[in-house]
């Protein structure tokens, strides 16, 4: 479906990103990879995109709390695949603190990451997106985007931001057959829940499963984590011709979390 496209996916060499590289490059697409890890590792991800799919993978290690990194990274795959089809911003971290112990600095690292890297590549992409009159971008916000949970100031702040933000670029691009999506994901099981995991299993004098059960207890109803899979097929979803009309929504896979 997508053979011939060039998906740029940020955040991509860990949990949901990686799942997302894999569902797009399982129908066509090349695929430029971008996170943090360790090179070798890294290295056998991209070489397992091509070895299993037969498409072409690149991979760029771009800070994206930079600004000038989020515009390379979307120059570097329109050199490398001569454009970016397909964008899914998907990079963010985590910190839990009350807002009056926060420490700014986090603040300012979150909001970087989790938000202005979204606007940045958007930014970049848009143009050749514009001039090729086609284009679908999809960006991982969260649960936290649409309701809030204590203790997560920066990031509940930058998801509410990224909903908003996809409603403008939606609207702004509208006629095209450019669509701007955003998913809100509940509870997936990746590295960046595994401290917020930990800490509950402590709470309740557990194991990690203990853990795990008392993380979704609590909010999210079918008791069930999404996996970075699920996310896949809802992005490959947005990418596919049925979806060209379904834009500026923010999509829950919560297991109900936000119908409560
Ligand atoms: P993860 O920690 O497994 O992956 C994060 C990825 O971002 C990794 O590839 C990491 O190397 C990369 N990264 C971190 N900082 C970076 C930086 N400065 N520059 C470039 N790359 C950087 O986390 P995940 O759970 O897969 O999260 C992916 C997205 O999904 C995030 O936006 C997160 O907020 C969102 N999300 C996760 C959950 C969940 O339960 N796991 C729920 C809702 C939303």
């Amino acid at each position: 479906m997508l053979k011939g496209k060039t998906a740029v996916v940020t955040g991509s060499t860990s949990g949901i990103g990686f799942g997302i590289a894999v569902a797009l490059a399982e129908q066509g697409a090349n695929i430029m990879l971008n996170g943090f890890g360790e090179a070798g590792a890294i290295e056998a991800l991209r070489l397992g995109l091509e070895r299993d799919f037969g498409v072409k993978a690149a991979y760029n290690g771009g800070d994206l709390s930079q600004a000038d990194a989020c515009t390379a990274l979307i120059a570097e795959a329109e050199a490398a695949f001569g454009c970016v089809d397909i964008l899914v911003n998907n990079v963010g971290i985590q910190h839990v603190a009350p807002t009056q112990d926060f420490p700014a600095e986090r603040w300012d690292l979150i909001l970087a990451i989790n938000l202005s890297s979204y606007f940045h590549t958007m930014r970049a992409a848009l143009p050749g997106m514009q001039a090729r009159g086609w284009g679908r971008i999809v960006n991982t916000a969260s649960v936290h985007g649409l309701v809030a949970s204590t203790g997560k100031a920066a990031y509940v702040a930058a998801k509410h931001g990224v909903v908003g933000l996809t409603k403008v670029v939606a609207l702004e691009n509208a006629e095209a057959d450019i669509t701007c999506n955003a998913i809100c994901p509940g509870w997936v099981d990746t590295p960046l829940v595994q401290a917020q995991i930990q800490a509950r299993a402590t709470a309740v004098g557990g194991t990690v499963e203990d853990g795990k059960r008392a993380l979704l207890g609590e909010k999210q109803p079918s008791k069930r984590f999404a996996t970075p899979g699920d996310i896949g097929a809802l992005v490959t979803f947005l990418c596919s011709p049925a979806a060209h009309n379904i834009t500026g929504t923010a999509l829950p896979v919560d297991g109900g979390w936000t119908a409560q």
